[in-house]
Formats: structure tokens, sequence, C-alpha cells
């Protein structure tokens, strides 16, 4: 969260707009890219300012309208785009709204019947812990949200933190978490493996590892794609399950998230698969004699 000196420099692979979403805008803070899917920018301000934020662009620069004098636009075009069914709500960080123009803001997007998923990105459960009461989770239970939580270090995971998980858990509210794979900060095995493991207790499943995103001035914070390989490879079978993220590149220019993995199909002929396992080991899997 503190600026450093480093972030003046700016790298040759920098991007203002590191994953294209300005060229996808149909109306302003509406992001649709792929056919079933937006992305709702509800306001520009957060709880504390990520360093590495993919919008840095638009966050705190004071230039975005909060969505509720954007609303009308943006619930004409969802009407109209009958594809649409999953919405992520995000920003800025929509849990900073208060609880008024927020329940209206989701009755109003619970009000186009062809919306069937809807999710608010939120990094509030970790920076603004006390603004998850007990009658926002009525709230966000009333519109029946998910919650993309977003955490980088075990040592966010603070008591009040506990407690604000605890609350939306006890609540119904589906919680998953995105970390990004910063350098100095969580880029080692037990660094991930600490924070993973702590989100579990907290009933949080951690879903994406993101290689951090070619911010302009970021580069001291990016590790190689070779280092979130090595250390996803750490954590897949060595661990539980729920605890290991999908490590995704959301690929600059607008090609979306791309799921990175080592190499654990060795050949596929002739109906065998062989694959690798989390010890090395390769093993075979026949498909059924009729597939062939
Ligand atoms: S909370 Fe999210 S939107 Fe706000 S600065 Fe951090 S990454 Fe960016």
């Amino acid at each position: 969260m503190i600026p450093r000196q480093e972030e003046l420099i700016v790298s040759s692979t920098d991007l203002v707009d590191p994953c294209g979403e300005d060229s996808d805008t149909p109306v302003p803070g509406l992001v649709h890219r792929y056919p079933d899917r937006v992305l709702l920018l509800a306001l520009d301000s957060c709880a504390a300012y990520c360093r590495y934020c993919t919008r840095s662009r638009l966050v705190s620069q004071g230039e975005m309208h909060p969505v509720t004098r954007r609303l009308d636009a943006i619930i004409a075009y969802l009407e109209e785009h009958t594809e649409v069914r999953d919405v992520l709500i995000s920003g800025g960080d929509p849990l900073l709204m208060s609880d008024e123009p927020l329940d209206n803001l989701l009755r109003r997007l619970r009000g186009i019947p062809h919306l069937e998923f809807i999710r608010i990105g939120s990094r509030v459960p970790s920076f603004l812990p006390q603004r998850i009461t007990p009658e926002l989770v009525v709230l966000l239970r009333k519109h029946r949200v998910w919650l993309s939580l977003h955490f980088c270090h075990v040592r966010e995971l603070t008591p009040e933190v506990a407690q604000a998980c605890d609350r939306l858990a006890d609540g119904g509210i589906p919680l998953g978490s995105q970390t990004v794979l910063l350098k100095g900060v969580n880029d080692s095995e037990e660094a991930l493996k600490n924070l993973f493991h702590g989100l579990l207790k907290l009933r949080v499943r951690p879903y994406y590892l993101y290689q951090c995103d070619p911010v302009v001035g970021t580069a001291h914070l990016r590790t190689s794609v070779q280092t979130g390989i090595d250390l996803i490879s750490k954590l897949r079978g060595h661990t539980t399950g729920y605890a290991v993220p999908t490590y995704v590149i959301d690929a600059p220019g607008g090609g979306g998230k791309v799921p990175i993995q080592a190499e654990t199909l060795v050949a596929y002929e002739n109906g065998t698969a062989t694959v690798r396992n989390w010890a090395g080991k390769t093993y075979t899997y026949a498909d059924p004699v009729e597939a062939i």
C-alpha cells in the first residue's frame, strides 16, 4: 500500500490499460468483453490503494461518476442484452457505497430476469472489516450476491478480518479470494501456503492467483512467470485441493484469463493419456475402447 520510488520507473512492457478494458466499454462504467458476462464499475474509490492495481488509470482519479449517476444507462444496456447472465460489480470498491444506494443498485439488477449471477469484487473485508455490519450481510443475502475478496498475505488475516469473514460466511454469502503474486511480498511457497490455509480456515476459497498485470510503474513488484509456475507446482498435489487457486495470466490487450500450470499431460496418443502427478511420476489413462 505504501508508494515507493521504484513506481517512477516505467518499463518498456508497462501498459496503462493492461487488460484492454477501455476498448470494450459500450456505456460508461460497463465493460462487456465476454458474451455472457459484464464488469460494472461502481465507483472510483477504495478503502486503501493497492500499488499494483490493474485499474489505477481509473481508481482514485476523480474522473468516473459513481454508478448512482450512470445507472439508468447501464440498466437499459443490460435489459437489451439478454445474452448477459453474469454481472461482476467492481471498481473501485462497491462496498464503500452505503447500504441504501447499494440496495438500490442490486435491486435494479435483480429486476432484470436474465441476470442469474451477481458478484461483488471487494477488498473492504480486508481493508475496512468494520464495514461488514449485520445489516450489510442481510442486504447481500437478500440479493443472493457472491463475494470475490482479495488478500495477498496472511498478515492481512487479522482478528477483525476473521470476524468479518465469519459474519459473511454465517450469513450465507459464498466467499472466494483472489491473490496477486507480488515480488518480495508473497512469492514464496511458505507465504502462499500460509495465506491459502489461513483463508480456508475463514471459509474463504482461494480461487485465482494472478500473475501481476504489467501496470505502469510496477516492474519492481512483478515476478517472472516461471516463478509462478514453480510456486503453483509446489502447492498442487502437496496440499488440500481447495487451498490451491488457479494460476492465471490476464492476457494483456484483452485476451482474458489464461490458466497456467506445469505440463501435466505428457502425451495423448491412440486413446491413451500419459499424465505426470504432483511427485513427478507418470501414469497412463486409457479412453473407453468405443471412443478410439
Ligand atoms: S482494492 Fe481493488 S480496485 Fe482498489 S486499489 Fe486495490 S486492486 Fe485496485
